[in-house]
């Protein structure tokens, strides 16, 4: 069964690469996913070279020039990566090129314009490039053929979708719906591509501004989480085809992605963050399966298993029952014959033991998955890292 390890290029800064490979090979898994293209962040990191560790968006390589028109990848860690690919290859370790696409808030701040934009027109979130934006689309092709370029195994993409509303503070209640709502992209070139499909666009942003507008001014918000059914029923049904129809602009950006990463040599793993959505804070994942909420983010599971080799499910859950469930649903989506990896974190908040590590890997491994993938090398103290090589040996 293959697996790996996520690394982050601090932790290669940090450790070095040498060391921090010597660990990794030594819990026996078969490859290592850094983060050639990470997003910002402040994190603990229990053994790294500083205790909580400032990240910056960036590219940790230098990005070949050619290859990129407006939009270009914001320089991290030059060099950070240089001989990892041969160090992986002495070890008999696989490289995984993990790639950030659409979540990078310092090129959201250079070109405004390519951020997403809400239904009372404002663009509020920077951090999240409009994936209907050409400039966007041709920034990710461009990004992910620089990953594939640096000889990796594959290309495994994180945000290459719409994302969901994130704000930092919000003394309005509102519900799981009211915040869907109010996340979905009005910009030109949604509106457009809704409209070839046959979406009354304008009408569709009118009853979300309307609706999120209501409870802003102190209408009760919804209740329950984000169904179609219950979708159709707050918001009507031409909010649901406008939603429904950002499908195709992922799915076709993806589609390109995957081809450009394989005119490069290598594969395309595609990650989306519904696992994260619903289980990242505590590891207790609200009750629709990941595979059935993905369309929210504009992810058709369906139509991308026609398209794309490989995916990972980001397991955040405590439950292996759950890990099970989870890979099940996205293996019916995506087809029996793709590889589906299952993401597991191995410490808080979703594993407080090394048996519960061992249940979750074997549920993932009898619901079908290929592979189990751990997160993360830089985020988990070193007894939690042990727990890795207990997990692995149990599923031999
Ligand atoms: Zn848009």
């Amino acid at each position: 069964m293959d697996s790996s390890v996520y690394v982050f290029v601090e932790d290669l800064r940090g450790e070095g690469v040498e060391r921090v490979l010597d660990r990794i090979s030594g819990y026996g898994v078969r490859g290592v996913t850094v983060g050639a293209v990470h997003h910002a962040s402040r994190d603990v990191t229990p053994h790294g070279l500083s205790r909580l560790t400032i990240r910056h968006d960036g590219a940790h390589f230098a990005a070949p020039h050619d290859l990129f028109a407006r939009l270009r990848p914001v320089p991290g860690y030059l060099g950070a990566l240089d001989g990892l690919r041969q160090a992986c290859t002495e070890r008999g370790l696989k490289l995984h090129g993990w790639t950030v696409f659409l979540r990078n808030l310092a090129l959201g701040e250079q070109h405004p314009d390519v951020t997403v934009r809400d239904c009372f027109g404002d663009r509020g979130s920077l951090t999240d490039l409009c994936p209907a934006h050409p400039d966007v689309r041709e920034y990710a092709v461009a990004l992910a053929r620089a990953v594939a370029r640096l000889g990796v195994d594959s290309v495994v993409a994180e945000a290459l979708h719409f994302r969901p509303l994130k704000p930092q503070r919000s003394f309005v209640p509102l519900g799981p719906m009211d915040a869907y709502l109010f996340g979905l992209c009005f910009c030109d070139y949604c509106m457009a591509r809704a409209a070839d499909l046959g979406v009354n666009a304008e009408v569709a942003r009118d009853e979300c501004a309307r609706i999120v507008g209501g409870v802003f001014d102190g209408d009760p918000p919804a209740q329950g989480e984000v169904t179609r059914a219950a979708l159709t029923a707050y918001a009507g049904p031409e909010v649901v085809a406008y939603a429904r129809a950002r499908s195709e602009t992922v799915t076709t950006l993806v589609s390109e992605v995957a081809s450009a990463v394989a005119e490069e040599g290598s594969r395309l793993v595609f990650i989306d963050s519904t696992g994260a959505v619903k289980g990242y804070t505590d590891g207790l994942p609200t009750p629709g399966l990941a595979a059935h909420d993905a369309w929210q983010l504009g992810v058709d599971l369906v139509a991308l298993g026609d398209l794309v080799p490989a995916f990972g499910v980001l397991a955040y859950a405590r439950d292996a029952a759950r890990v099970a469930d989870d890979v099940g649903a996205y293996l019916r989506s995506v087809g029996k014959d793709r590889e589906v990896r299952a993401v597991l974190r191995p410490g808080f908040p979703d594993s407080d033991s090394s048996d519960r590590l061992v249940a979750k890997a074997r549920g993932a491994k009898a619901a079908g998955a290929s592979a189990v993938d751990f997160y993360a090398y830089g985020l988990v103290p070193h007894p939690v890292l042990d727990r890795i090589p207990t997990a692995l040996g149990e599923m031999l």
